[in-house]
């Protein structure tokens, strides 16, 4: 390990560094830095009511540091979900494609936790064309064009006076794209003529070997599907793939089906891709979500969101059958146009089940080509690589063994052991000269945000989690002026019960707890409730569950 000094470059991954999720890189160059990507973590398990998570800030201004820009690669939640909450803190500019920034104004808009001032710096959202450059501070940054599960995305080619690094960004070497431009393979074959010292590399699928399915695969089953369907078809996918809503709604076209939108997501994306033209924008296209049932079942098709089960979503409120409607009937077929993110196949799967029960016909990404990722696999990773020819690699966004298996994919296409680093969140490199080493590490934080983008305290998350494993018990006790007990003090349990016998055994005890130490102080006297409680419950065998107690002082 070297130490930072001087103007070295740097690289510190903030997260998405030996996790999925909240990406977002630290680059510095002496005293000043770039973020790449400022990205949140969500689908939290075990942290009840955590929406999601986004990285501390504080390694963005420590040390004198000055963040000069935020540059985003691509508009997903894991790239730009912590925008809201960062720029409540700094006053910075945000670089993105034109439909990067789309998503990131729909991100402030939408994120209530972000306070007026900070809604005031969508001013300050620059627009950079893909092929573009960006200027700031001491880094010159050009978008190349990648493919990727949404429009516009861009590798980074970032030039600084001490060497060139090229984050990849999440991206596919798909030649056949649903819509658009493939990778522009030749821009970074002439970076790599060029020499570039450091590859950052996307790593979610370097576990999956040779390349992924192309999207034209998925849009032609999509048309032949929803061809030869005699119902109503119905198709959930992730909202932000605008070119797969664009396929979606082709093959609808072409069997003579009106579309309808079931769900705010697809409904905000449908819009945003219609600006873009992106989408067609017949306005005799679409059917109102209301009017869906009044058409004949054989004219419409309908994209629905919340392809992972979510309550709120298209796919659970159609499963349901609760609106008229939108109830599928026996010659409908569903689509799942989506993968099943791990930690929600249980809910996918329970509606699944729900809608083979009325007989409807579901086709899911394990029966027919109706999905493919959005990232290379194993063999575009090592394309990239022999294109690129970078004198240094480190794997980024995936968890240890996706970082482990990209190394190996490094290794295959010649890159030598010492040229290549695995690092995790807080753990740096310097690029000095031609090598390339580990730096300094820093601590990495993670601050949890609720649905309304307020911050959460981490032990108030840990109190949610024990109170939903074992309940919870209040004992509300009155207190004399001498510190005696007034009454019988009062006991409720919430999230599970007890005999009466077992409540008026911990009335009583508190009440003789209390009234064998009169001259207690508040804190001690709490101490020796609690003991008092968790007694009673020993002798009963039963689970302690979350003490609150209360203590009212009567004057007389
Ligand atoms: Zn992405």
């Amino acid at each position: 390990m070297i130490e930072a000094s001087g103007s070295e470059l740097r690289v510190l991954p903030l997260g998405g560094c030996g996790e999925v999720g909240l990406n977002a890189t630290l680059i510095t160059y002496g005293d000043r830095a770039i973020l790449i990507d400022c990205g949140a973590l969500l689908g939290l398990h075990n942290a009840p009511g955590v929406e999601k998570a986004v990285p501390g800030f504080e390694p963005l201004y420590t040390g004198g540091r000055k963040l000069e820009a935020v540059v985003l690669t691509h508009g997903h939640e894991d790239h730009i979900g912590a925008l809201p909450a960062l720029l409540a803190d700094l006053d910075v500019p945000v670089f993105g494609t034109p439909t990067t920034l789309d998503f990131v104004r729909s991100r402030l808009e939408r994120d209530n936790g972000v306070p007026a001032e900070a809604r005031s710096q969508r001013g300050r959202l620059v627009e950079v064309p893909l092929g573009g450059h960006l200027g700031a501070g001491p880094f010159d940054i050009e978008m190349v064009r990648v493919t990727h599960s949404l429009p516009d995305c861009a590798a980074l080619c970032i030039n600084t006076p001490a060497g060139r690094i090229v984050h990849s960004g999440d991206f596919r070497l798909d030649a056949t794209p649903a819509h658009g431009l493939p990778t522009d393979i030749e821009r970074l074959r002439a970076l790599g003529d060029e020499g570039v010292q450091l590859l950052l590399s996307d790593s979610t699928n370097s576990e999956r070997h040779g390349h992924g399915l192309s999207e034209a695969v998925v849009a032609k089953t999509l048309e032949t599907l929803v061809a030869e369907t005699s119902g109503r078809v119905v198709v959930t996918l992730f909202a932000s793939h605008i070119h797969r809503m664009r396929a979606v709604a082709q093959a609808a076209l072409k069997s003579g089906r009106r579309i309808g939108l079931v769900g705010r997501a697809v409904e905000r994306c449908w819009q945003l891709g219609v600006q873009r033209e992106l989408l067609p924008s017949d306005p005799g296209l679409l059917i109102r979500t209301d009017r869906i049932g009044t058409h004949p079942r054989e004219r419409v098709l309908v994209i629905a969101s919340g392809s992972q089960g979510d309550w709120q979503g298209g796919f659970h409120r159609i499963a349901q059958g609760q609106e008229a409607g939108l109830r599928c009937l026996p010659g409908d077929r569903f689509i799942i146009s989506a993968r099943t993110i791990p930690g929600n196949e249980p809910t996918v799967r329970k509606l699944v089940n729900l809608l083979l029960k009325q007989g409807i016909d579901v086709v899911t990404d394990r029966m027919q080509p109706v999905h493919c990722s959005g990232h290379a696999c194993a063999g575009e990773q090592a394309e990239l690589l022999r294109l690129i020819r970078p004198r240094h690699f480190v794997p980024v966004h995936g968890d240890r063994a996706m970082l482990q298996a990209h190394a190996k994919v490094a290794r295959t296409v010649g890159l030598a052991e010492d040229a290549m680093t695995i690092v995790e969140d807080g753990q740096s490199v310097i690029l000095r000269g031609d090598t390339v080493q580990r730096g300094p590490d820093e601590p990495v934080s993670r601050r949890a945000l609720d649905r309304e983008g307020r911050m959460l305290d981490w032990g108030d998350v840990r109190d949610r989690n024990k109170i939903g494993r074992t309940g919870l018990l209040a004992c509300s006790v009155v207190l004399d002026s001498r510190g005696g007990c007034v009454g019988s003090p009062a006991v409720t349990f919430r999230g599970r019960r007890e005999s009466s016998m077992v409540v008026q055994r911990i009335s009583r005890a508190v009440k003789e707890a209390v009234d064998s130490s009169p001259a207690l102080g508040a804190d001690p006297r709490e101490k020796h409730i609690r003991a008092a409680i968790r007694r009673v419950l020993k002798a009963e065998k039963s689970v302690l569950p979350e003490l609150q107690i209360h203590q009212h002082l009567v004057e007389s």
